[in-house]
């Protein structure tokens, strides 16, 4: 269906304030004086005809009057829920300067104090009590071409642990994300939280916390909500693709397994934390000159992001003729406990692949000299664990050691970017999962990349759903990955980046979709016939919030 169309079928009825308070129609002071006598609006706007750029330039000046981020947020929140074009439009505009603001880092306060902060609920929210009736629940979404869910049960919210269902604003800012970075329409996407408790005890006795105060549901009947809620998707918006969003990581390893051979299925946590993180590295071979199969690569942390970047290395290893066990043996994991080996007897199942057979160490410095890895990637959620003798380890070892601290927000990052140029004297290719600003050392401007998810599932959400692709597969986050490597610049790698600038994400969206798509055209995983100008096709299915079109109904 087409936008214009589904505009029409939205708008149908519809007059007056009704369409002033629905912020997919809203086009506030901006309606043209034809609309505004075809829709019933005249006298309930200002005479003067606004335009979107006029009301840009209102949104900046009130947004910098707000002193914190987390105000910022909130300001930003509110225009979405009044005027969607208007926040696209604002957020696509300064994508650099609301990133942060709109995701991490400051989603992550957002959600610590969601029931604080709470204005108008967003996306719909289904409770373990809704056991029986979630079919009907999703029926109550007003939009009926939803294509792509984010659902998250809040158990663990970025590094932030169970924020319960105040972990809703991360699929909210996820989407926000699809919609500004890809142009998936707003009206096609549908966050979801699974109220299915918390075992946050500050939370249990807030009085103002939005979710059941009670404790989390486990075993069979989590499992049922979840198969009740995936089965409703499937039947009430049957062209939808769900992405599965900071689940603890009992359940998402488990729930990934079970449905992405089921349903139209991902884990942005476990494969699009994959897929950037692989871009990141394949960037770094241009510094480094060598293959992914000359690296050995050290993991703090064998979660959900680490055992998913691992995965996908193997993957790549593989591309270049490495033989899997071979390519397992190069990837090394260090959990709480010390380094993932065989002789553990703690081990969760994902972990088993990476138990190398060799003594158990505890430490992680002395893990670091024995394993002597080319590369460091931090995913623990645990702060300053790469610290001063463990970089200057890397920075002996390696000409160019490369060093990923991914973990979010800012705070929890496991060592700094000015921490990792200032101990490796400017050697470190670095990269981190929330945003560092510029560091200058020696004389030299470095700007540190962010290995933000915001570069692979937009894009590989908007190629799936542009396909019609029944399922998400591994190997389309492979291409993701080298597409978004393949699009770092001369310029870009000057400055010490090694993924493109975020005004480039559109771009970088549309490039990986057309390739996402393409795996599903070859892999036979959709029943849509090729369109015989893909990027063109692509291109024309992407929402531009200048350009709403306004189709008056009957
Ligand atoms: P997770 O809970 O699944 O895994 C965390 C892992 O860290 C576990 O294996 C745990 O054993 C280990 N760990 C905990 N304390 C440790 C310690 N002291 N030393 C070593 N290991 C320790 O979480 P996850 O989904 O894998 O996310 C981990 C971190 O990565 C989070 O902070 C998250 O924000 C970040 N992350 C970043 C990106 C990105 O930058 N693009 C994407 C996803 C996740």
């Amino acid at each position: 269906m087409s936008f214009e169309l589904q505009v029409q079928l939205h708008l149908n009825g519809k007059r007056g304030v009704d369409i002033l308070h629905d912020p997919i129609l809203n086009k506030g002071t901006a309606f043209t004086e034809s609309e505004r006598d075809a829709l019933g609006l005249r006298g309930l706007l200002p005479a003067r005809v606004g335009t979107q750029e006029r009301q840009v330039m209102r949104v900046m000046e009130n947004l910098h009057r707000k002193a914190t981020d987390i105000e910022k947020y909130i300001f930003l929140v509110a225009l979405q829920d009044r005027q969607e074009n208007l926040f696209y439009r604002v957020v696509m505009d300064h994508l650099d300067e609301m990133m942060p603001i709109i995701y991490t880092p400051t989603v992550g306060q957002g959600c610590i104090e969601f029931g604080h902060i709470f204005r108008r609920p967003r996306g719909l929210y289904i409770s373990f009590k809704d056991r029986g009736r979630v079919r009907e629940i999703l029926k109550n979404w007003p939009y009926h071409d939803v294509r792509i869910v984010v659902v998250t049960d809040g158990e663990r919210i970025l590094g932030l642990g169970d924020l319960g269902a105040n972990g809703m604003g991360i699929p909210v800012g996820k989407l926000s994300l699809y919609t500004a970075c890809a142009g998936i329409h707003p009206a096609q996407c549908l966050p979801v939280t699974l109220d299915c408790g918390t075992n946050n005890e500050a939370l249990l006795s807030d009085p103002l916390y939005i979710g059941i105060p009670e404790k989390r549901l486990r075993g069979e009947a989590y499992d049922d909500l979840v198969e009740e809620f995936v089965t409703g998707v499937q039947e009430v918006f049957p062209r939808a693709c769900i992405q599965l969003e900071d689940f603890g990581n009992a359940n998402a390893f488990r729930l990934l397994h079970k449905y992405r051979n089921r349903s139209c299925t991902f884990d942005d946590d476990i494969q699009g934390t994959a897929g950037v993180t692989l871009a990141g590295l394949y960037s770094a071979l241009a510094i480094t000159g060598n293959r992914l199969s000359d690296h050995r690569f050290l993991f703090l942390g064998a979660g959900e992001a680490g055992i998913g970047i691992g995965d996908l290395i193997v993957t790549g290893l593989m591309a270049e003729g490495v033989k899997e066990a071979d390519a397992r043996r190069k990837c090394w994991f260090v959990d709480s406990k010390g380094l993932v080996v065989k002789s553990r007897t703690d081990l969760v199942h994902h972990k088993l692949p990476y138990a190398h057979d060799h003594a158990f160490i505890g430490d992680f410095l002395q893990a670091v000299e024995t394993v002597k890895p080319t590369a460091l990637i931090g995913v623990s959620g645990m702060p300053r664990t790469f610290t001063k003798p463990v970089v200057e380890a890397m920075a002996r070892m390696n000409q160019r050691p490369v060093i990923f601290s991914l973990s979010n927000p800012t705070s929890k990052s496991e060592c700094t970017a000015e921490e990792a140029y200032a101990w490796t004297d400017g050697r470190a290719i670095f990269a981190s999962g929330s945003p560092f600003p510029p560091v200058a050392y020696k004389g030299k401007t470095f700007v540190p990349g962010q290995g933000n998810n915001a570069y692979i599932f937009p894009g590989v959400g908007l190629g799936v759903i542009a396909s019609e692709a029944t399922r998400v597969t591994d190997e389309m986050f492979f291409v993701a990955a080298k597409t978004l490597a393949r699009m770092v610049t001369a310029e870009d790698y000057a400055k010490g980046r090694i993924y493109p600038g975020l005004d480039r994400i559109r771009e970088v969206s549309s490039a990986i979709a057309i390739a996402v798509a393409e795996v599903a055209f070859q892999g036979g995983l959709t029943a849509m016939k090729r369109p015989d100008d893909l990027p063109a096709y692509i291109k024309s299915q992407m929402y531009d919030p200048t350009h709403v079109k306004y189709v008056p109904g009957p």
